[in-house]
């Protein structure tokens, strides 16, 4: 590189050449510092301002030594240089004379990936490109917000603070309010719960819809908690409390010193300042804040640790079930692992994570983290090791320890399990359907009935097959498609086998038409358990006032199989568990219908015009999860559709085609492909 070096006119500071340079003072700004400031450095003789978000300008300290290649020459502003975001590299040099590692710390991490959905069969369904990044711009840190919603439990909660650009005046909304005072908008200020530490990495589509939103999910990435304490459970029932459990299992110092402005301790230094800063300012609770930010000032620059806590994973309601959040986990690895997130010091062995929501949904264990223990207050505590040390660790604790051995780093255990399949097969011989109507021209008004007399047709009945002389069988736990053109008598096949299942529909006069053969018959094992969907004439009955994970759990009589079962069809929020039916969109209506039918754990689930009211994407989601639901809990399923993505993602043991009075098998894979029954 150093032949490509000129010499800028301006500074006189080279380009693509990595200097050495000396933080001089840092900016971060008290309104918008997530994603505004920047590092004054001293390279070469010229003071430089390198612009980029303060939430990396706070991690730096003044007098600190660094590298910088410049990649376009910093451009003279009123009497400074001036490093605009995009033309610079930055490096922190870290571990003293001798031994000094380089952390990279700018440009901010990215990196992109690809997640394809395949059906069972292995084939791709659909794909996401997506793009991880560090959040550095006021749009992300928006989104963020945006999203941040989802994650609390109940609508109630305020995920934001929001500040007056005009007069200061501060807010706490979940969407953009307007000053009381000057009636402009607010800026973002900070998102609550987070801590002056927190780093923030959002996922963004790569390609997308215009109507699909860009920031797909987010993570934030923190320094570990400061105290951890675990339950260790007594033989004779109940628990005590260890102290320290981290310290005793992995390297002593790898948890510390951590971001805690609580222990600050120099108490009497504090009661000064404060004193200082009242004098100046004259009101306590300006006072205050100052000395809350020379406090996180502090802790930011002790903090120092071998470790990184995941504090937050949210992914937009629309995209649950289909394993981004695993994919944003594995993506914060590679970003603690690589640029040694919060804190961009020493070399990180492992990251933690504390997460109730970890024992109904197992992504974190997915994403190769392995549950520990849990915390005094009960909450599980699951880590990932990033160094070869670490992993030896925690093989040691799962092994020695008594409560690393009673799990052996497992947390999520399936509670829906499996259902008792049909006993046998579902077995359909020579039937036919007729369809019969009567045209009956009486209760037409006089002026068309005359019409139609013309035509000579004044009382007719009319008679076709829907099906004629059809066999088939259909194997229990077998997924089944039912396709054929509207009309074709799918609706017709099925309410044939929904009559032999559910008892009584063939003895109700009123039923009994619709729902038995005119010759043949289908056989259903005594054992069968039916749940079935015929829109607009057999739905799941959602009680107005009853919240979704009430209705689950009412039919599936076990809380955490009811969580699981709406995970599993992609409503996995606490918004949508507090949710009734009616405060859903069509999307995650049909959704609900399917959670309500699998809680009641049917062997045979009859689906007609599965998916028909959803768009491409969202079919194609909620078909690929039930196929593998009933899958791997044996439940014979037999959908209708005509779609052809749907098709796919089902990925049908056996295709049934309907048309022209007969249906037969077409098999997708196998030596019984073909042909194997019909008129
Ligand atoms: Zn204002």
């Amino acid at each position: 590189m150093a032949q490509q070096s000129r010499v800028s006119r301006q500074a006189g500071l080279p380009v693509m050449r990595e200097i050495s340079a000396r933080v001089v003072s840092r900016n971060v700004p008290l309104v918008g510092s997530r994603w505004r400031g920047g590092l004054v450095v001293e390279a070469e003789g010229r003071r430089v301002a390198l612009l980029m978000p303060g939430s990396l300008a706070r991690w730096f300290s003044p007098g600190e030594r660094v590298l910088v290649r410049f990649l376009d020459e910093p451009e003279p502003v009123g009497g400074v240089y001036v490093a605009p975001r995009d033309s610079y590299e930055l490096w922190r040099l870290w571990g003293g004379e001798g031994r000094e590692e380089r952390v990279k710390a700018w440009p901010p991490w990215r990196a992109e990936t690809r997640l394809v959905k395949e059906s069972i069969v292995g084939e791709e369904v659909y794909e996401y490109d997506v793009v991880a990044r560090e959040a550095v711009t006021e749009q992300d840190y928006e989104e963020i917000v945006g999203l941040e919603q989802y994650h609390y439990a109940s609508k109630e909660e305020i995920v934001a603070i929001w500040r007056c650009p005009v007069c200061g005046y501060y807010k706490e909304a979940n969407v953009q309010p307007t000053c009381p005072r000057c009636g402009v908008p607010m800026k973002l200020q900070e998102i609550r719960g987070s801590l002056p530490s927190s780093r923030f990495l959002v996922l963004e589509l790569k390609r997308r819809e215009p109507y699909e939103p860009r920031i797909v999910a987010y993570v934030r990435v923190d320094t570990p908690i400061p105290l951890m304490h675990r339950r260790v459970p007594r033989p004779e029932g109940g628990f005590e409390i260890e102290r320290m459990a981290r310290e005793k299992i992995c390297g002593r110092d790898w948890f510390h010193p951590t971001f805690w402005p609580l222990a600050y301790s120099r108490r009497r230094e504090l009661l000064r300042k404060f004193r200082e800063l009242l004098e100046l300012y004259q009101s306590r609770r300006v006072a205050r804040a100052a000395l809350g930010d020379a406090i996180a000032d502090e802790a930011l620059r002790r903090a120092n640790t071998a470790a990184a806590r995941i504090a937050r994973v949210v992914v937009h309601p629309d995209y649950r079930g289909d394993g981004l959040g695993v994919v944003a986990v594995r993506m914060a690895l590679r970003w603690i692992e690589e640029r040694r997130v919060p804190e961009m010091k020493r070399g990180k062995h492992i990251v933690e994570t504390v997460a109730q929501m970890a024992r109904y949904n197992p992504f974190f264990e997915k994403a190769g983290f392995v549950y520990m223990w849990d915390t005094a207050s009960g909450r599980p505590v699951l880590m990932y090791p990033l160094s070869e040390e670490a992993k030896r660790c925690i093989e040691r604790y799962l092994r020695e320890d008594p409560v690393g051995r009673s799990h052996g780093g497992r947390l999520f255990r399936s509670r829906y399990g499996v259902v008792e399949k049909l006993a046998s097969p579902l077995r359909i011989s020579r039937l036919t359907k007729i369809y019969r109507s009567e045209l009956d021209i009486s209760r037409l008004p006089e002026s068309l009935q005359e019409v139609l007399r013309a035509f000579g047709a004044e009382r007719r009945i009319v008679e076709r097959y829907v099906l004629r002389d059809v066999s088939l069988d259909i194997e229990p736990g077998e997924v089944v498609a039912v396709v054929g053109a509207s009309g074709a008598g799918k609706t017709t096949l099925l309410r044939m086998i929904i009559g032999a299942a559910v008892p009584g529909l063939r003895e109700n006069p009123e039923t009994r038409e619709s729902y038995t053969p005119n010759e043949g018959s289908v056989e259903a094992p005594p054992n069968t358990r039916i749940e079935y969907l015929l829109p607009g004439e057999h739905e799941p009955v959602f009680d107005a006032e009853e919240t979704l994970l009430e209705h689950v759990y009412r039919r599936i009589g076990d809380p955490a199989a009811a969580v699981e079962v709406l995970n599993a069809v992609g409503l996995s929020d606490a918004i949508f568990y507090r949710a009734r039916f009616n405060e859903l969109s069509t999307g995650q209506k049909e959704r609900a219908k399917l959670a309500s039918m699998l809680a009641s754990k049917p062997n045979l689930l009859i689906i007609d015009e599965f998916t028909a009211h959803l768009d491409r994407l969202t079919a194609q989601r909620v078909a690929r999860k039930l196929s593998r639901i009933a899958r791997s809990a044996g439940i014979t399923l037999i959908a209708s559709t005509n779609r052809p993505e749907v098709l796919k993602a089902l990925a049908p043991d056996k295709i049934i085609l309907v048309g022209y009075g007969t249906a037969y098998v077409e098999r997708r894979e196998g030596p019984g492909a073909g042909r194997a029954g019909g008129a």
